[in-house]
């Protein structure tokens, strides 16, 4: 957690963050001792669905990156027939840049098992799951001694709440580590012991999920949010951010800055205020580019610094918020050698479910070392846009789009460093010393 730069207050918002830095900030003690757990003590005297309209009435929108309104996703739960729902919490953080759930389980994992049991009562489920990336065992640790002293303290369990009525059994499962289990529906498969593979939508979980039963799949940070909602007086989430990106976040700044780290802060901030909260670019140099939302999300450069950072804003200046994954790269980077290792990444972890991003893919991936090693053939650029334009919304899940995403853009921006590629190793245009970030 050392190089976690924890938020200041008066220049951010230290909601989930607040305490990060309070000794074991991740126990029931120091968690109750910053009010935890007030939010679902209200809650609790809530009907399930006044609880969901809170959620709506505050904007809440999915922080796992596509932006979907979480309190519209748990009211598409048919009603209720007194068989099984459940609630799956998506902890499998993996895309390239992404760092903020992680974090947050860290060192705040009561925050989601409040949020768990708010969201449980709200959509009237008994059994909820938190399915966690594998690689990540010291989290899985946390995470199973936080949900046991939840349970020891009385707050999930069974005939719970004022009236009795309140039951809660939260599982934790670690994955074997697939980038694709972190799409929701291969994701169920897995938390039902078979390989991970996406399912066709619709039906969307909320109709059909685990063991084909109603199911909300939201996000860590999603989750983590819901308590504020309800200890807090109405109207305060919506308060901050923007009209239609309401509350706070992650913005999660890596790379060639002075003081990468967390900062927590309302929708709408801009990259410019983040760069100077994180010390700046690192001495001595400039700019090049920046990714809003991870690798998935086309690269903006010094252009994009003011535009607000809410899914609008960067939607409209032509990229997605996504996660909010702020990677800096300055002027010592080679734009086709980071390309090629995303390149790399998302063939390796294609599921080859479907041809698009199967072949493709790996076709990609041939053409950028091609091109990485200064040995690219003529005709290349063209063909390797080509190929990301046939994988482009022509595959079965998201990952083909993410893969796509990052090779177009790259070539629209910098087609002077990929052309360099015919004839030029990227080793000799940029030395790796030089781009070194620690
Ligand atoms: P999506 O827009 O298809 O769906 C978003 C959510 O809304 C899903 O839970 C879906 O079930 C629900 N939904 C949408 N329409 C619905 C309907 N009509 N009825 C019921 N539910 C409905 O997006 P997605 O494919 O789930 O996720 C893509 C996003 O994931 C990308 O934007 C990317 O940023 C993000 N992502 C994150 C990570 C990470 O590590 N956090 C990794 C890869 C991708
Ligand atoms: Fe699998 Fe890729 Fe097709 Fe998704 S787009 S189903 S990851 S092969």
């Amino acid at each position: 957690m050392s190089e976690v730069t924890f938020t200041k207050p008066g220049t951010l918002t230290p909601i989930l963050s607040h305490g990060w830095d309070h000794d074991r900030s991740w126990t029931l003690d120091s968690y109750r001792a910053r009010g935890g757990y007030r939010g679902l003590e209200k809650a609790l005297t809530l009907e399930p669905t006044q609880i969901t309209d809170m959620v709506k009435a505050s904007g809440l929108r999915g922080r796992g990156g596509a932006g979907f309104p979480t309190g519209l996703k748990w009211s598409f739960l048919p009603p209720d027939d007194g068989k099984p729902r459940y609630l799956v919490v998506n902890a499998d953080e993996s895309e390239p840049g992404t760092c903020k759930d992680i974090p947050l389980l860290m060192a705040n994992p009561h925050a989601l098992i409040e949020g768990m049991a708010i969201t449980a009562r709200a959509i009237r489920c008994e059994h909820a799951f938190i399915y966690l990336r594998g690689e990540v065992a010291h989290v899985y640790r946390r995470l199973l001694a936080a949900v046991r002293e939840a349970e020891e303290a009385g707050l999930i369990g069974q005939g719970l709440g004022p009236n009795g009525d309140f039951n809660l059994r939260i599982t934790a499962h670690a994955g074997a580590g697939a980038y694709i289990c972190g799409e929701e529906t291969a994701l169920l498969d897995s938390l039902e012991g078979r390989r991970g593979h996406p399912r066709l939508k619709p039906p969307f979980p909320a109709v059909a999920g685990l063991y084909a039963r109603p199911t909300v799949v939201n996000n860590v940070e999603s989750i983590s949010q819901v308590p504020g909602i309800f200890a807090n007086p109405e109207g305060w989430f919506a308060a901050m951010g923007t009209e239609k990106s309401t509350g706070h976040g992650f913005f999660s700044v890596s790379g060639h800055v002075n003081n990468p780290g967390q900062f927590e802060a309302p929708f709408g901030i801009t990259m410019r205020e983040l760069i100077e909260m994180a010390g700046g670019i690192r001495d001595g140099h400039q700019l090049k580019f920046w990714t809003p939302g991870g690798s998935s999300t086309p690269i903006f450069t010094e252009a994009e610094l003011d535009v607000p950072l809410d899914y609008e804003s960067v939607g409209a200046a032509g990229s997605m918020l996504a996660t909010r994954a702020l990677q800096v790269f300055d002027e010592t980077t080679s734009v086709v050698r980071v390309i090629t290792r995303w390149t790399e990444f998302y063939q390796h972890e294609s599921c080859g479910k479907c041809t698009p991003c199967r072949e493709g893919t790996y076709w990609m991936k041939q053409i950028m070392l091609r091109l990485e090693a200064g040995r690219g053939k003529p005709g290349d650029i063209d063909l390797l846009d080509e190929i990301a334009g046939n994988i482009a919304g022509k595959s079965f899940c998201a990952l083909g789009d993410a893969a796509a995403t990052p090779v177009r853009s790259g070539i629209a921006k910098f087609r002077e460093e990929f052309e360099a590629g015919l004839t030029t190793p990227a080793r000799e245009l940029f030395p790796y010393e030089a781009s070194a970030v620690f």
